[in-house]
């Protein structure tokens, strides 16, 4: 067995397969000692969520009871005033929160609604707490906006494998997906970004889904694992379940691919029992949303997230021990440097 120390970023599918096809124990281990070189293996991040325009999505996701082309019985919401925003954000920081991600449903965000936006990343900044959004493609010009506002990190997903992406998403293409995530970088934020898992996809596909990302220029620095919630009037509503031992490979072939990024045990998670999200930890897993909903103290499924953290003795990672970021930046410059110089030689190449 060979501790994958140096990062990486030319996988091939075969690699990534034979990881997923070792024996439980030795991809477990082999997870966990990676992890322990990156991160305290006792502590987890600690991010909140809050959606701060709800539904009538005009994207077709088939898994998301947002998109406007489902009938699941979701309730419309506007935009979130700003202030009712960093109201909230105000409960999540007093119950340990260290991020507060705020998600819209909108294919991306419009000239109208982006100046609130970005006051609301300025508000919620100015609390001391790290911000991340959702908001649909971005174009460069965007993200540059948000990235001058203080946004530290946009969550964009490819949800699957490029093979697979048209199953589930037939609105928006996979490199469309790409683009966002490029022009995010460009602009110096970090990345979120991750999938779900248990959509009907075969073992190739989550597979092919980690190597993409992890073939990314650069890492990123956040990777949402999430379970497939089967909503009622969705057409994944019956999709056949996932084994979760292959959810937990898939946590393990992630800490392994992407060793210094923090892998989120995400969406999901309410149906998974305290073992199985034990395991999660164990496979590499470091960083939850507490809760599902707003944060108050007697929230009972923080509460219960609470207890947890105290039986497995996790604490919540403070937001001084985060990756080193000099290190970070300093990759992440110069990688988006390199890129762009051979951008630049394609092109007059080709001129
Ligand atoms: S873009 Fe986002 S909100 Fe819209 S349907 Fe897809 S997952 Fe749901």
């Amino acid at each position: 067995m060979s501790s994958t120390n140096a990062i990486r970023h030319d996988w091939t599918l075969s690699e990534v397969r034979e990881l997923f096809e070792r024996p439980f124990n030795d991809l477990l281990f082999e997870a966990q000692t990676v992890h322990r070189q990156h991160f305290d293996p006792n502590e987890v991040q600690v991010s909140t969520l809050l959606s701060i325009k709800t539904g009538a999505c005009p994207e077709d996701c088939m898994y998301c009871p947002q998109s406007g082309h489902y009938n699941t019985g979701l309730e419309k919401e506007k935009l979130l005033e700003v202030e009712k925003v960093v109201e909230q954000a105000r409960a999540a920081k007093e119950t340990g929160a260290t991020r507060f991600c705020m998600g819209a449903a909108w294919r991306s965000p419009t000239k109208k609604d982006l100046p609130y936006v970005l006051d609301m990343v300025r508000q919620v900044k100015s609390l001391g707490m790290e911000t991340c959004m959702t908001l649909g493609m971005l174009t460069e010009d965007q993200a540059d906006e948000l990235a001058e506002a203080g946004l530290d990190y946009y969550n964009h997903n490819l949800d699957t494998s490029e093979r697979y992406y048209n199953h589930i998403i037939t609105t928006r293409t996979y490199q469309d997906r790409l683009d966002t995530l490029d022009n995010v970088r460009k602009a110096g934020m970090k990345v979120c970004c991750g999938g779900i898992m248990g959509m009907g996809e075969e073992d190739e596909d989550r597979a092919g889904f980690l190597m993409q990302l992890a073939n990314l220029p650069v890492h990123p620095e956040s990777v949402p694992i999430n379970q497939l919630i089967k909503i009622p009037g969705t057409p994944l509503e019956e999709v056949e379940d996932l084994d979760p031992f292959e959810f937990v490979r898939t946590i393990a072939v992630a800490r392994i691919l992407m060793p210094k990024s923090h892998v989120r045990l995400s969406a999901g998670r309410e149906d998974m029992n305290d073992q199985m999200q034990a395991l999660c930890f164990m496979a590499g897993a470091n960083s939850i949303f507490y809760g599902d909903t707003l944060l108050t103290a007697d929230n009972p499924e923080a509460d219960a997230d609470r207890r947890l953290f105290r039986r497995l003795g996790i604490r919540p990672e403070p937001l001084s021990t985060n990756r080193d970021d000099a290190d970070e930046a300093a990759e992440l410059v110069s990688r988006v440097e390199k890129e762009r110089q051979a951008q630049l030689f394609y092109d007059a190449a080709n001129a």
